[in-house]
């Protein structure tokens, strides 16, 4: 499903995204994977790796990870994933996969809060990219993926989406909705779930937080 425009768009917790007419990808693809719940966050990370790779085909910029949803350049964002689930408790019925990517805006048609922490492919790039050519790249890649993902599992994901991962190996903080940890992200688990290790060497998993780098 791909809008134009979006009214309300959101992101994380109910944060606001902004999408003006025109200018970005603003889409969502529903998937039905035969799949336990708690894998759904393996999802986002595939995806993410998918539209890294789509505006390298596409801009040859390379841009990198945020764990968990963030893809930025020069360590501004420009693309968020928010993967909601329509579930039982034991079921998922399906996964849908919200993209908000910054394609052709320029710095003044983001508000200015944004203005300093966004980019668009323009602004990375110096020139107008075409968003059609973007889709289809982003899908051509994601399903790719998403098929090795269902035959072979997430490990070869997980190996990619390392290779694009910008947090690992560095000193972050990482805020849960409890407690916040500081520490060395080691990488993530088999599953997705992103691995910390404090400065007194104790071991977190953390499953969903807000990163800062
Ligand atoms: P963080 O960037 O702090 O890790 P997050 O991953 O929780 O945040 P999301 O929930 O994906 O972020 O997105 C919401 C946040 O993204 C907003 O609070 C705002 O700061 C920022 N934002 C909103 N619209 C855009 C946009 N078009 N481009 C880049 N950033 C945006």
């Amino acid at each position: 499903i791909i809008a134009e425009e979006q009214l309300s768009g959101r992101g994380r917790m109910d944060r606001k995204w902004h999408s003006p007419k025109y200018t970005g990808i603003w889409m969502s693809i529903i998937l039905r994977p035969n799949i336990p719940l708690p894998k759904a966050l393996q999802l986002t990370l595939l995806t993410a790796a998918a539209i890294v790779q789509g505006i390298e085909d596409i801009t040859g910029v390379q841009p990198e990870i945020k764990w968990p949803n963030d893809i930025l350049i020069n360590g501004k964002k420009v693309t968020g994933i928010l993967t909601e689930l329509v579930a039982e408790a034991d079921r998922i019925n399906a996964v849908i996969i919200g993209i908000g990517m910054n394609v052709n805006q320029t710095k003044e048609d983001f508000p200015v809060e944004l203005q300093e922490i966004a980019t668009s492919l323009l602004l990375e790039k110096g020139r107008k990219v075409s968003r059609a050519d973007l889709i289809k790249s982003i899908f051509m890649n994601l399903e790719k993926l998403y098929l090795l993902y269902l035959e072979e599992g997430f490990f070869p994901i997980k190996l990619l989406w390392e290779s694009y991962a910008i947090s690992i190996g560095r000193k972050i903080t990482a805020r849960t909705l409890t407690h916040t940890i500081v520490g060395k992200a080691q990488g993530i688990t088999d599953d997705g779930v992103l691995i910390i290790q404090d400065e007194q060497g104790k071991t977190h998993h953390v499953y969903s937080a807000d990163i800062e780098l």
